[in-house]
């Protein structure tokens, strides 16, 4: 007989409870720098640690504390595999589309561990393969053509028909050699390193007042920056609501969970499957011990229970993994632009220095790195290849609207 599992009583990310302790101050004085950063999750401080990088002075504004955002909720897979995609990508806005997607977050996982390395975060960065499985053997022909087409876009792609899980599967893409990493502790190591020569990152510190010009100028507190350029890194804006609304037709926000629970075998590799009652999996490494994190349930805020959701990735966690003890169950949101390419760029097409990204679907680990890349040229006035392919400003997140229905109405 199968008994019943018992979860955590309260909410705690895993991440969260094991982060690094370190520590930045309120702003508390006026200041100028050439860039100010609202935000500082992942992408806030990759956009400012490139730019730092670039000569520029920046300023991060954080109104909690670093990496306590989505990035203290994640799962931790760092991937240019963002499930199967690259097929119905390719068909659906064209092979050059697809090829800068694939080739951004390829590149993106190289310059994240160069910057690892140079800077010598301590994150538990570690090599790992991923891969995307069916239990089903109607989406076998579906798999091989997504191994084609990804192999055929340059990525390090195989098709595969056995996995090292403890169930049967029937098809899966592996993509070699992708990541995982502690998350928040990498956004910490890059706010040591944004920290400092005339930049700054400022913790506690809510950006309220942003006004885009010549200068720009961002207040918090009593404290006013001014800057050359606006970097909005919050997901979806706080404030004002004319601002929320803007966002809101482009792009739409989700709810994930993650539960984890001890593994009495070791486990290798990354997954995750697109089937009904299957689920995102990675084993972090927790001292002498392995932890599965086993996370999906996603639905659109406010609909549904929190309680079955958790007690379903339980179960599953029992059932497959015979993990007898959960000892930690969190949840996270994240936003999906309508047409699932991520927004990069001006904040409104009307904007003069003010950028943002966001809509990296669940697969910001990586995406944030594209992303500051496209930040950072654009605001030195350099050429980036993949600027225009995630383009902010571009109309079809709005044209895409139906198709995000009929998707999330069939998931
Ligand atoms: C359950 C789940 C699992 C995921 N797993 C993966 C994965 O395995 N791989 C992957 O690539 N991606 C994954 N993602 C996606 C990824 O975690 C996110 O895309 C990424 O962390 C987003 O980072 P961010 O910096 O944009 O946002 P956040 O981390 O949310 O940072 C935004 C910050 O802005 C701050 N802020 C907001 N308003 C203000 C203000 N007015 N003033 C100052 N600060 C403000 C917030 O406090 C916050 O810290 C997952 C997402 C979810 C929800």
């Amino acid at each position: 007989m199968v008994h019943m599992l018992k979860l955590p009583d309260d909410e705690h990310s895993y991440w969260k409870d094991t982060i690094s302790k370190s520590s930045y101050p309120v702003i508390e004085h006026d200041i100028e720098v050439d860039t100010v950063i609202i935000g500082g999750g992942i992408t806030g401080l990759t956009a400012a640690y490139l730019l730092k990088e670039s000569g520029q002075t920046v300023a991060v504004l954080e109104k909690n504390t670093i990496g306590s955002g989505t990035t203290g909720g994640t799962t931790g897979k760092v991937t240019s595999q963002h499930g199967l995609m690259y097929a119905e990508l390719s068909e659906r806005l064209g092979k050059k589309t697809a090829l800068i997607y694939a080739e951004s977050n390829q590149a993106a996982l190289k310059q994240i561990a160069y910057i690892i390395t140079k800077e010598k975060i301590a994150c538990q960065w570690e090599t790992e393969d991923n891969y995307v499985y069916t239990a089903q053997s109607k989406n076998i022909e579906k798999f091989k053509s997504e191994a084609k087409v990804a192999l055929d876009l340059g990525l390090p792609a195989s098709f595969e028909d056995q996995l090292p899980l403890p169930f049967k599967i029937k098809a899966a893409v592996k993509f070699a050699n992708q990541a995982k990493f502690h998350a928040p502790n990498y956004t910490k190591g890059l706010a040591a390193a944004v920290n400092g020569s005339g930049s700054y990152v400022f913790e506690h510190s809510n950006a309220t007042g942003i006004s885009d010009g010549s200068p720009c100028q961002v207040k918090s507190g009593h404290a006013t920056i001014t800057a050359k350029n606006i970097i909005v890194a919050t997901k979806m804006p706080t404030a004002p609501l004319i601002a929320r609304a803007a966002c809101a037709i482009v792009e739409y926000p989700q709810t994930s969970y993650i539960v984890a629970g001890k593994l009495d075998s070791p486990m290798k590799g990354m997954y995750i499957s697109p089937d009904k009652g299957h689920y995102s999996l990675l084993p972090v490494t927790d001292g002498n011990q392995q932890l599965l994190l086993i996370g999906g349930e996603k639905h659109i805020p406010g609909l549904g229970s929190p309680s079955k959701r958790f007690k379903k990735l339980a179960n599953y966690a029992q059932e497959h993994f015979g993990i007898s003890s959960i000892s930690y169950k969190w949840k996270a949101m994240d936003y999906l632009a309508y047409d699932e390419l991520p927004l990069i760029g001006k904040m409104y097409p009307w904007s003069k220095h003010m950028y943002t990204a966001t809509g990296f679907k669940k697969w910001g680990l990586s995406t944030s790195m594209v992303a500051g890349n496209i930040l950072r040229d654009l605001i030195l006035g350099q050429q980036n290849p993949w600027a225009e392919v995630f383009d902010s400003t571009r109309l079809r997140p709005i044209t895409s609207i139906p198709h995000a229905a009929i998707k999330y109405i069939k998931s």
